[in-house]
C-alpha cells in the first residue's frame, strides 16, 4: 500500500515538475518573441532619437555658418571693391572659424589674390546654382563648402563668397554619439558621396568597415529611392558573415544630404539573448525550486497524514489494519472483482478473558498477534484480514462456495492450534465463533456484511463451526426482532410467568427450596423458552427490567403464601450478570426496596447470580459490594452454574457466597474423575460453611451418590420440572405430607 502509493506520488511530483518546466518555456519562448519585438522597436526609436539630435545639430551648424556667410557677403556688397582686402576676409575667417574665406568670380579669385582656384573648378563645374543662390556643397571628406552670390541692390554682381570648413568639425558633431562603442556615423547624399564620416566603432577591421559602408550606402540609396525619397527612416539589414545592423537615418534638410547612424544589431541581439538566457535559467531555477518547495510542502502534508493514516488505519497490536482500513480496501477489491466470489468471515475468540487472567495480558497480547500471523499468511494477495475488536477478527475471502471458504477457515483454526505450544498456551485449543457472509448474495454496504457476518456468528453456540448468513438465521433474526417487539406489551399483560422448580434437601427435614425460572406464554406465540429470550435480552438489557419483574412477582408469591399461613419455602431468583455492567450497585438497592415493599421476611430469598457476570476484573468490586448490600438487606446469595466457566474457585475466595449450585455438566459424565471433583468441592464448600445445591440431577443414581457425598440440596427432573406456582404448591404439599 506504501510503496504504491509512494510511486504515485512520484510519478504526481514528475508530472509536476515536466508542466512547471513546460510552461516555463512556453512563457519564455513567448516572452522572448514579444520582449525582441519590443526591444527591437526601442533600439529603432532610441537610433532615431539620437540621429535626429545629431541631424539637428550638423543641420543647426551648416545653416548657422551660411548664414554668417550670407551677412558677409551682404557687408562685402557695401564695401567698394577697391577696398575689399584679404585681411577682413582673414578676420572673418579667424572670427567665424572657417578654414578659407574667399571672393571669386567667373575669371578667377579676386580676394584673396594667392587662392588657387582650379581646385575649385569641378566643384563650381558640379554647383552651378552657387552663381544665383546660396549653397552648402562639399569636397568629399575634406571641406565643407558655404557660397553666397553677392548682390547689389538685389542684382547679381557675378562675385560670389565661398567659406570652407574642414569636414572634421561635422565628424565631431557626429562623434559626439558613438551608441556605446557599437555604432558608426556618418552623412552622405542620396547618391552615395560620402560627405563626412564615418565616425564611431565597431568591433570590426578596416576592411570588414568598407565592405561594410559600400554595402550600407547601396541599401540605403535603394531604400531611400523605394521609399519615395522619405529619409527618416529605421531599418535591419545582414552584413557580413551574417552580421546584423540598425540603420536609422535622417535628412538634414540641406541638400539631399542624410545623416545615417549604423549600430550593431547583432552585438545587441547577443546581449539580450545573453541576459534572456540567465532570465530563463533563473526562471527555470525559481520554477524548479518552488515545485521543490510545493513538493516538500506536500510530502510533509502527506507524511503528516499517513501517520495519522497509520494511527487510525494501523493495529497497533497486531501490525495488520484496522476494521476501517478493511472496510476500505475490502471496497477497494470488491470493485475491481465486481463483487463477486467473495465472502466475509468474522471470528470471535472464546474465552479471551480467560486467557489473559491465565496468562497475563502479554501472553493475551502475544496469542492475538500470533492468531493474527497465521490469517495473514493463509490469505492471498487479494484477500484481507483485520483484528476489528479486542478479540475478534475479520477475513475477506476469495471463493465461490460457502463450503469452500469453510473448509479454508476451520484448516487456519487448525494451523493455529498446531503452533500454540510454541507458545505460552501450550496445549490450549484455541476456539472461535465463526460467522460468514457470501458478498454476492447479500451485497449492500460493507457495515451490513460485516454484521450478517455477525448475526450468523452469534446465531449458534458451536465453537469452530462456520455458520454463513443464510435463510435460516435471517428467520432466527426476525424470530428475535418479533421477541423484541412484543416484550414491553407482554410485560404489562403479564405474559411473563413464573415457574418453580423444588429444590429438595437430602440431608434433613426440611420444606424443600425452588428456584424461579421465568416461562413467556404468550397468548399467540404459545410457550417460549428462557434459551429462546434470556440471550437475547441479555444482548440488548430488557433482561434487567425483567429480573425486576420475576422478583417482585416471586415477592407477590410468597407475600400471598403468608398471607394464606402456607410454610414459606426459599426461593431463589436468578439475577442477570447485565446488572453489574454499568459498574453500578443501585439494582442492589432496588432488589431491596421491593422486598421491604412486600414485607418479605430475611432469608427466604436466595438470589442466584452467575459465575460469569464474576469473570470482568473490573466489576470484582461492585459484585462484592452488591453481595454485601444483599446481605444487608436479608438475601442469601448464589453461585450459580458453578464449574462452568474457569475461576470458579477463585470466585470462592472472591465473595461471600452462602451456596454453590453445582453445574449439571458434572454429573453428565459418570467418570471417577467427575465424581472426586464433586466430592472435593462438597467438601471445600462445607470447609467453608457453603451450602451445595447439585444442579440437572435426572438419575437416581445421581440421588444416591451426592447423597453418599454430603450435597445439600438437589434439583432436577428426577424431582420435578419447572412448574407453575399452582402446580408447584400441590407438589410441596404432596412432598410435606400435607393433604389439602
Ligand atoms: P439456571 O438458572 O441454571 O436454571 C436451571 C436451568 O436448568 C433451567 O432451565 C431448568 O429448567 C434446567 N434444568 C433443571 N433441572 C434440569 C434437569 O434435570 N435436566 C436438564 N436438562 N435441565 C434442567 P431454564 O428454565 O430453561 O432456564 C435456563 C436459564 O435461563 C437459567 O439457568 C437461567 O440462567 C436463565 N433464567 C431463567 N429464568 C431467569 C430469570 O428470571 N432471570 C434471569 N436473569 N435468568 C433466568
Ligand atoms: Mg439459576
Ligand atoms: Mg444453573
Amino acid at each position: 500500500m506504501t510503496s504504491k502509493s509512494n510511486k504515485k506520488w512520484y510519478v504526481i511530483v514528475t508530472a509536476m515538475l515536466c508542466i512547471v518546466v513546460v510552461a516555463i518555456c512556453i512563457s519564455f519562448l513567448m516572452n522572448t518573441t514579444k520582449l525582441k519585438k519590443e526591444l527591437y522597436q526601442e533600439a529603432k526609436n532610441y537610433a532615431m532619437h539620437l540621429n535626429e539630435q545629431v541631424a539637428g545639430n550638423i543641420s543647426y551648424r551648416m545653416h548657422t555658418d551660411l548664414h554668417l556667410i550670407q551677412e558677409l557677403s551682404e557687408t562685402i556688397s557695401m564695401i567698394p571693391k577697391a577696398e575689399i582686402c584679404t585681411r577682413i576676409l582673414n578676420h572673418k575667417k579667424e572670427a567665424f572659424e572657417f578654414d578659407t574665406i574667399l571672393v571669386f568670380n567667373q575669371d578667377g579669385v579676386v580676394f584673396p589674390s594667392t587662392y588657387n582656384l582650379q581646385l575649385l573648378e569641378r566643384w563650381q563645374e558640379k554647383y552651378p546654382k552657387i552663381w544665383d543662390e546660396p549653397t552648402i556643397s562639399y569636397i568629399s571628406n575634406h571641406e565643407i563648402l558655404f557660397s553666397v552670390p553677392i548682390k547689389k541692390e538685389g542684382e547679381k554682381t557675378g562675385y560670389v563668397v565661398l567659406a570652407m570648413k574642414s569636414y572634421l568639425e561635422i565628424q565631431e558633431l557626429m562623434a559626439k554619439v558613438n551608441y556605446q562603442q557599437k555604432g558608426i556615423n556618418l552623412l552622405m547624399d542620396t547618391e552615395g558621396n560620402l560627405i563626412a564620416g564615418p565616425v564611431g566603432k565597431y568591433a570590426l577591421t578596416e576592411e570588414e568597415m568598407e565592405d561594410l559602408r559600400g554595402k550600407i550606402i547601396t541599401a540605403l540609396v535603394f531604400r531611400l529611392k523605394d521609399n519615395d525619397g522619405v529619409m527618416n527612416q529605421s531599418f535591419t539589414m545582414d552584413l557580413l558573415q551574417g552580421e546584423k545592423v540598425l540603420i536609422s537615418a535622417r535628412a538634414l534638410g540641406i541638400n539631399d544630404w542624410v545623416q545615417v547612424s549604423v549600430t550593431s544589431w547583432s552585438l545587441r541581439e547577443k546581449e539580450y539573448s545573453y541576459h534572456l538566457l540567465i532570465y530563463f535559467w533563473l526562471v527555470m531555477l525559481a520554477g524548479v525550486v518552488g515545485t521543490g518547495i510545493i513538493a516538500y510542502i506536500i510530502s510533509l502534508h502527506k507524511q503528516a497524514r499517513m501517520k495519522l493514516e497509520k494511527i487510525a488505519y494501523c493495529d497497533l497490536l497486531t501490525g495488520g489494519i484496522t476494521n476501517d482500513a478493511f472496510q476500505i480496501q475490502c471496497l477497494d477489491y470488491l470493485r475491481i472483482e465486481n463483487w463477486s466470489s467473495y465472502g466475509i468471515i468474522y471470528l470471535n475468540l472464546c474465552d479471551f478473558k480467560y486467557i489473559n487472567e491465565r496468562w497475563g495480558i502479554d501472553s493475551g497480547n502475544e496469542v492475538l498477534r500470533y492468531i493474527h500471523n497465521t490469517f495473514k499468511e493463509n490469505i492471498t494477495d487479494n484477500e484481507l484480514v483485520a483484528r476489528s475488536e479486542v478479540d475478534h477478527f475479520f477475513l475477506l475471502l476469495h471463493g465461490d462456495t460457502e463450503e469452500e471458504l469453510t473448509k479454508r477457515v476451520l484448516d487456519m483454526i487448525q494451523k493455529i492450534n498446531t503452533f500454540t505450544s510454541r507458545y505460552v498456551l501450550s496445549d490450549y485449543q484455541v476456539e472461535f465463533t465463526v460467522g460468514g457472509c457470501m458478498v454476492e448474495q447479500h451485497g449492500g454496504g460493507l457495515q451490513a456484511l460485516q454484521d450478517c457476518a455477525r448475526r450468523a456468528a452469534q446465531f449458534h453456540e458451536e465453537k469452530n463451526v462456520c455458520v454463513f448468513y443464510n435463510a435460516h438465521v435471517i428467520k432466527k433474526i426476525e424470530r428475535e426482532n418479533k421477541l423484541n417487539a412484543l416484550f414491553e406489551e407482554s410485560l404489562k399483560n403479564h405474559d411473563f410467568e413464573v415457574y418453580l422448580q423444588p429444590k429438595v434437601y437430602l440431608q434433613h427435614d426440611q420444606p424443600c427450596a425452588a428456584e424461579a425460572l421465568v416461562r413467556w406464554i404468550h397468548p399467540e406465540e404459545g410457550v417460549i423458552f428462557p434459551s429462546d429470550f434470556i440471550p437475547l435480552f441479555e444482548q440488548n438489557g430488557k433482561i434487567c427490567k425483567l429480573d425486576f419483574y420475576m422478583f417482585e412477582e416471586v415477592c407477590r408469591i410468597i407475600d400471598r403464601w403468608s398471607k394464606e399461613n402456607r410454610p414459606l419455602s426459599e426461593i431463589s431468583v436468578n439475577i442477570s450478570r447485565e446488572h453489574l455492567k454499568g459498574m453500578d450497585v443501585s439494582f442492589a438497592h432496588t432488589y431491596c426496596a421491593i422486598k421491604e415493599k412486600y414485607h418479605i421476611p430475611d432469608g427466604i430469598i436466595q438470589l442466584e447470580l452467575t459465575e460469569t457476570s464474576m469473570f470482568c476484573v473490573q466489576q470484582l468490586p461492585y459484585v462484592t459490594e452488591a453481595i454485601s448490600i444483599f446481605h444487608k438487606g436479608g438475601f442469601s446469595c448464589a453461585l450459580d452454574d458453578f464449574g462452568f466457566g474457569y475461576s470458579s474457585l477463585s470466585a470462592l475466595n472472591e465473595f461471600n457466597i452462602d451456596t454453590i449450585k453445582l453445574d449439571r455438566s458434572f454429573f453428565v459424565s459418570k467418570s471417577k474423575k467427575s465424581r472426586i471433583i464433586v466430592a472435593n468441592i462438597i467438601q471445600l464448600a462445607h470447609d467453608m460453611d457453603i451450602q451445595i445445591v447439585a444442579e440437572g440431577i435426572e438419575e437416581e443414581e445421581q440421588v444416591d451418590a451426592l447423597c453418599e457425598l454430603g450435597c445439600d440440596l438437589i434439583q432436577g427432573y428426577y424431582y420435578s420440572k419447572p412448574i407453575p406456582v399452582a402446580e408447584f404448591e400441590v407438589w410441596q404439599d404432596h412432598v410435606q405430607g400435607i393433604e389439602k
